[in-house]
């Protein structure tokens, strides 16, 4: 990842939403208006312990939302530490403009949503994008972590499936839990017992490399187009490898 990145936009954090023992939901105010795609990402900068950091992050809201949304990981360590232990209200950080290649695409396909961890915030965008461009086709979304604290998105995904007749949820952890909706198991095992073919299928792929490299292993060999998995450039080396 290029860290020199040229950081042209102020923003002012207007919202700080601690989860659980290391989520971090921010919502960022920008001095001016900062144009981007639903899916991107932006470079964040902070001085920090005689620092400048700097790290991409995925923006989990649309174009049409009055604050940029990001979702943090803390890691006890640079910026994911500042923002979860140390940000307040008002703090200003330097921006860069939007990049990434991981965004909505208009189909009228059934839409597939994979996501691991905080992989699913750009997934967030890019379902209320398709919602706003009125998708009528399902969607499905799979959404994937290591226990019940760390599904940190799932009311909101319980109430958006309420809210809309198109929509699937399906809650995933790794570990067992006493809730009978959430599964257990593989994000991918999971899809694959459920989902017959991928005919007419747009897959958007998003969470830690190992999660996607898996991802490509298995949709490798079902009859899923390549062209209709879309996940961020740098993880498109992982396409192809292990088709039979
Ligand atoms: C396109 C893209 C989108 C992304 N989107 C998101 C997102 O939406 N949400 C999200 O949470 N993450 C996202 N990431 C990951 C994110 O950019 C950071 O890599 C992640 O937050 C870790 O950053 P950090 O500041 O916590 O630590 P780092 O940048 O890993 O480290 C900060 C400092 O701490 C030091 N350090 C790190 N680990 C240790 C250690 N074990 N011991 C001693 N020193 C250590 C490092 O050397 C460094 O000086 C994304 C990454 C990419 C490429």
């Amino acid at each position: 990842m290029n860290k020199i990145m040229k950081l042209e936009y102020t923003a002012k954090i207007a919202g700080i939403n601690r989860i659980g023992k290391d989520i971090v939901i921010i919502n960022l105010k920008t001095s001016n208006p900062i144009k981007y795609k639903a899916g991107q990402y932006i470079h964040i900068s902070l001085p920090y312990n005689n620092n400048i950091l700097v790290n991409p992050y995925s923006i989990a809201s649309t174009p049409n939302d009055k604050d940029i949304e990001i979702h943090i990981r803390n890691t006890s360590y640079g910026l994911s530490n500042y923002f979860y232990n140390e940000a307040s209200i008002g703090d200003v950080i330097k921006i860069s403009k939007a990049q990434g290649e991981f965004i909505y695409h208009k189909t009228n396909n059934k839409i597939i949503a994979l996501g691991g961890g905080t992989g699913i915030a750009p997934l967030k965008a890019i379902i209320k994008q398709a919602k706003i461009a009125n998708h009528q086709n399902d969607i499905d979304i799979y959404f994937a972590s290591r226990n019940i604290e760390d599904l940190y998105l799932h009311d909101y995904w319980k109430n958006f499936e309420k809210e809309n007749l198109n929509i699937n949820y399906i809650p995933i952890t790794i570990e067992q839990s006493s809730y009978p909706e959430i599964k257990t198991g593989n994000i991918f095992d999971i899809l694959i017992d459920r989902q017959k073919s991928f005919v007419n299928c747009d897959i958007y792929l998003s969470g830690p490399p190992a999660m996607i490299e898996d991802g490509f292993k298995i949709l490798d060999n079902t009859d899923i187009e390549l062209n209709n998995i879309y996940t961020e450039s740098h993880y498109r080396k992982y396409a192809g490898k292990n088709a039979k």
